[in-house]
């Protein structure tokens, strides 16, 4: 168990790995995982590691994806651009406006890779990758066959997809179709972005809008380990919101189409005074509160007992129990989070 973890989890975390293998194309993917299911070994398919927290030593094989490479299809209406899984999704957003395809500028400098990209649906600024995403290229592991799994069979919902469910173990993703529509339709409608004008605005304007956003509020990996927001935005139903809203006039909320409404994490975590507390080397992110941060050689249970104050003052205080957006693995892979925080 030699193998060390720290480099490929942007928390930082010290932990190991039996076995880690880069795999360049679907084949050396292939041959990796074959041969750790002969050993019968748990298999972790990870890109960058921007959304896990290594509880333990991971007794099987790492695959690190790195299957590459960036390839644009012109239609009349659109770009078609088809991104290896293994791409930096903020090198390929800066891609495609530098070759004038406007569309992801909302989407820039969430990290992580590509092929994570339609895993939890990733969201920013009002725009979710299931607005740009054409089709997902998987390997079927047991067989090597490849499946192309269109947008709509992806069942994408909020921070979620099959690829969290029905797909998670028996496919790696090695490749997404993103359609990017000629005719740009800017989405301002959060944050800083609401005083751009819609009718004068550039995709440049607003890509550099959300950098700057994100540059201000969010904690840098390479300074602070974290994995992004910690925990989800709650979203409960309309009564539930109502008592709250009663309570705290002031709280933000966004009604959902379905009737629930979204709550946000940030400032509930906020109001419970908790921004910059921490324990041991883990803290809570003084600029953003549902960030976790890793501030000095945090181990995981600095960071799940840090999670777990968190969920039981804002528990207390709202009876809103939040759950992590960031995925737990133990020893044989993937754990339930929620129930390692409650
Ligand atoms: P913020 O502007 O402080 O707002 C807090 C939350 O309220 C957001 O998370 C967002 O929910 C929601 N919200 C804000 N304006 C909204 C609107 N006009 N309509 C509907 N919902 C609205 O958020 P922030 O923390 O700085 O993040 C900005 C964006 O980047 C958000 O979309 C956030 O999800 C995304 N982000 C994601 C991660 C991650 O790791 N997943 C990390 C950082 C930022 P939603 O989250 O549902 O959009």
């Amino acid at each position: 168990m030699n193998h060390s973890l720290k480099a490929l989890n942007t928390f930082g975390i010290d932990q190991y790995a039996s076995e880690i293998v880069c795999a360049e194309n679907e084949q050396q993917l292939l041959d990796a995982w074959q041969a750790a299911n002969a050993l019968s070994q748990p298999v972790l398919i990870l890109g960058e590691g921007s959304n896990v927290l290594f509880l333990d030593a991971f007794h099987g094989t790492v695959i690190v994806n790195r299957i590459r490479g960036i390839e644009v299809t012109e239609q009349p209406e659109a770009w078609l651009v088809h991104a290896g899984a293994g791409e930096n999704w903020h090198h390929v957003v800066q891609y495609t406006l530098q070759h004038g395809m406007p569309g992801l500028e909302n989407l820039a400098l969430i990290p992580g890779c590509v092929g994570s990209s339609p895993i939890q649906n990733i969201g920013a600024y009002g725009v979710e990758l299931q607005r740009v995403c054409d089709y997902v290229d998987c390997v079927e592991l047991a067989t090597g066959k490849l499946v192309r799994v269109s947008a709509a069979e992806c069942r994408f919902g909020y921070r979620d997809s099959i690829f969290k469910h029905e797909y998670q173990d028996r496919f790696a993703i090695v490749a997404v179709g993103l359609r990017l529509p000629k005719q740009w339709q800017p989405v301002l409608t959060y944050g800083d972005l609401v005083r751009l004008d819609p009718a004068t605005v550039t995709p440049q304007q607003v890509f550099d809008s959300v950098c700057l956003m994100r540059t201000t509020k969010l904690p840098d990996p390479k300074v602070n380990g974290n994995a992004g927001s910690f925990f989800k935005n709650p979203v409960v139903a309309a009564e539930m919101a109502e008592a709250l809203l009663s309570r705290f006039p002031g709280a933000p909320h966004y009604p959902q189409a379905d009737g629930s409404v979204k709550l946000a994490a940030g400032w509930l975590i906020d109001q419970c005074q908790l921004k910059g507390q921490t324990i041991g080397g883990a803290a809570v992110h003084r600029q953003q509160a549902l960030v976790l941060i890793n501030v000095d050689n945090a181990t995981s249970e600095d960071v799940v007992k840090l999670a777990h104050h968190v969920r039981q003052k804002v528990g207390e205080k709202f009876n809103v129990w939040l759950e992590p957006e960031v995925r737990f693995i133990g020893q044989m892979g993937e754990v339930n989070a929620v129930e390692i925080i409650a």
